[in-house]
């Protein structure tokens, strides 16, 4: 796979999810698509390309993915933010007490310990026709990266009597994983390939949370484990692959690559 290196697209001119042609009642122009999200970085941007509704529907998990699961992580790694003066100075966590107990405390967030959850799931049902009925539903496992400096720094800023210090846990589901997923690889495609935007069309449902014919689980999958070594922060790339019975067209997404993420799997075409 590529790295994700600096690329806006031509206008597209429509909001890509519901092919509406204005922002809003109040605002002519559509907003720029930043297919891989601006607060990790992502630097493929696909101008003119979203409406007001469709951006609302997506922030609903990506905003909550990016400003709480992602956060420590983004907070420690210098990504940007559309709000550089909402960035807290400070993460509350738990410190372990040598000997027991726990107590809060602030850690700086520039070298607060930070770590990368991301859900594990089965292949696409769609890489091996697998049937409605067998199809796995999306059941993540979670992978652990925690980030070890930093962590160490925490705890010789604190003194001797913490053992160690710990994030602010935060709950997500898979469902939300998988639709960022959607989300990413729909935006590329699209801007990859614009004249095949209704081949793709069933995967814009998905991006928005609209009740499917079948589970997101036959477009949306990953790798069964971590991914390889790399030095790039995102990789995308979209590829053909061949089904028992179908050419499928796929979009592959790592992110977060140097920390040896999954691979995630996004079939945009054809749809089932
Ligand atoms: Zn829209």
């Amino acid at each position: 796979m590529v790295p994700t290196e600096g690329k806006r697209y031509a206008p597209f001119g429509r909001c890509i999810y519901c092919l509406a042609t204005e922002y809003s009642h109040s605002r002519r122009t559509l907003g720029d698509e930043h297919i891989i999200p601006l607060g990790l970085n992502g630097t493929f941007v696909l101008p003119e390309a979203a409406c007001e509704t469709c951006e609302r529907a997506i922030n609903k998990y990506e905003g909550y993915l990016q400003g709480r699961v992602l956060a420590p992580l983004r907070y420690l790694m210098g990504l940007k933010t559309r709000k550089p003066k909402d960035r807290p100075e400070f993460i509350a966590m738990t410190a372990n007490l040598i000997g027991g107990g726990e107590t809060r405390v602030q850690v700086p967030a520039w070298f607060a310990p930070a770590s990368l959850v991301m859900p594990i799931f089965g292949y696409p049902g769609l890489f091996s026709d697998a049937p409605p009925e067998t199809s796995e539903a999306i059941v993540p496992q979670l992978m652990h990266q925690p980030i070890g400096l930093p962590e160490m720094m925490a705890i010789w800023s604190f003194g001797r009597n913490i053992d160690s210090v710990r994030p602010p846990s935060v709950s997500f589901t898979g469902n939300m994983f998988a639709q960022l997923m959607a989300k990413i690889a729909y935006g590329y495609a699209v801007a990859q390939l614009p004249k095949r935007i209704s081949e793709f069309r069933h995967i814009a449902d998905i991006v928005l949370g609209k009740e499917t014919d079948v589970p997101m689980g036959y477009y949306v999958g990953s790798e069964p484990g971590r991914g390889p070594e790399s030095t790039n922060l995102h990789e995308i790339h979209i590829e053909s692959r061949e089904s028992p019975t179908r050419q499928l067209t796929v979009v592959k997404i790592r992110l977060f690559a140097h920390l040896m993420s999954p691979t995630y799997y996004v079939v945009v075409s054809p749809r089932l």
